[in-house]
């Protein structure tokens, strides 16, 4: 059954469900104590938490172009590595959720990746049945920011497993693959802001458009506030490149999002998908939680 898009100004707006894995509970949190997260986000039996892959779709009535932001892990785990991450692609995977937006992989323009972790640009390339790479958006332009290039194509050792060679390999060679700067404006209303503190390059889009009437902005948090959890200061993901980089950029990032108001698409939170943020007595807290069909006129 097909799900109408959500207006939103000049854009249509579409959540991609791409799938759930699971990532190790303390790798997710760095320095809090696990009596401290597992409160807010149960463990398994392995010490792992449920996530999401959400993708973000875009139609824009301006130009016509569709843009898919990321794209999950994608359909190319073998078995073993399928159970080391609980990746449950029945829950919701990139090509069904495409098709009840009613979109065909064809007809989408531009992937801005916020960047080429696994779970985030594995979607970009299939195994077709003789173990061939076979392109799943073949029209698509390849939006990478140019620091993010040149750290995934010669990753340091600490980051190097979240680059994957058959991830990378095909979008170099795809002919298609479009590096950005900074201050990138992919058109009226769709920007970016940088992060730097989880990966070199990290582009986060900035979608301006209209809800009930009124100007609204979403952000599209990436790896920079991946759940609803991650709000408090402290809580950054031991998996960041440069922790305190993330610290600075949260607070000020936040500090935006409470003053102006603006609503946070969340790619890894597994049931909520938007969220504004408030701050009182020094610290910033969820102040509402909703679903990008809420948007609505
Ligand atoms: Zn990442």
């Amino acid at each position: 059954m097909s799900q109408p898009m959500t207006s939103f100004g000049a854009f249509d707006l579409a959540p991609i469900h791409c799938g759930t894995f699971r990532l190790d509970g303390g790798a997710m949190f760095g320095v809090v104590p696990k009596t401290l997260w597992s409160r807010q986000i149960p463990a398994d039996e392995k010490n792992r938490i449920l996530m999401g892959m959400r993708s973000l779709l875009i139609r824009s009535h301006n130009t016509g172009k569709t843009y898919l932001i990321d794209n999950g892990a994608g359909d190319k785990f073998d078995e073993k590595m399928s159970r080391i991450y609980g990746m449950d692609l029945g829950s919701g995977n990139l090509m069904d959720s495409l098709q009840k937006a009613g979109v065909e992989p064809g007809e989408i323009t531009d992937i801005i990746f916020t960047h080429l972790h696994f779970d985030h640009c594995g979607g970009t390339t299939s195994m077709d049945d003789h173990g061939q790479l076979i392109h799943n958006f073949p029209n698509a332009v390849y939006h990478v920011h140019e620091r993010h290039w040149a750290s995934a194509t010669q990753p340091n050792a600490r980051e190097k497993a979240s680059f994957l060679k058959e991830n990378i390999e095909p979008i170099k060679e795809s002919g298609r693959l479009h590096l950005t700067g900074d201050d990138v404006l992919y058109e009226e209303g769709l920007s970016v802001i940088m992060a730097e503190g989880h990966t070199e390059g990290q582009q986060l889009p900035v979608i301006e458009g209209i809800s009930k009437g009124k100007k609204q902005t979403i952000v599209y948090a990436g790896d920079l506030i991946p759940t609803h959890v991650h709000i408090p200061l402290p809580w950054v993901m031991g998996y960041d490149m440069k922790p305190l980089v993330t610290l600075r950029e949260k607070e000020s990032f936040l500090k935006r999002c409470a003053d102006e108001d603006l609503l946070l698409y969340l790619e890894h939170d597994a049931d909520t998908e938007l969220i504004r943020v408030g701050y009182e007595d020094g610290k910033f807290y969820v102040s509402e939680m909703m679903k990008l069909a809420d948007l609505k006129e």
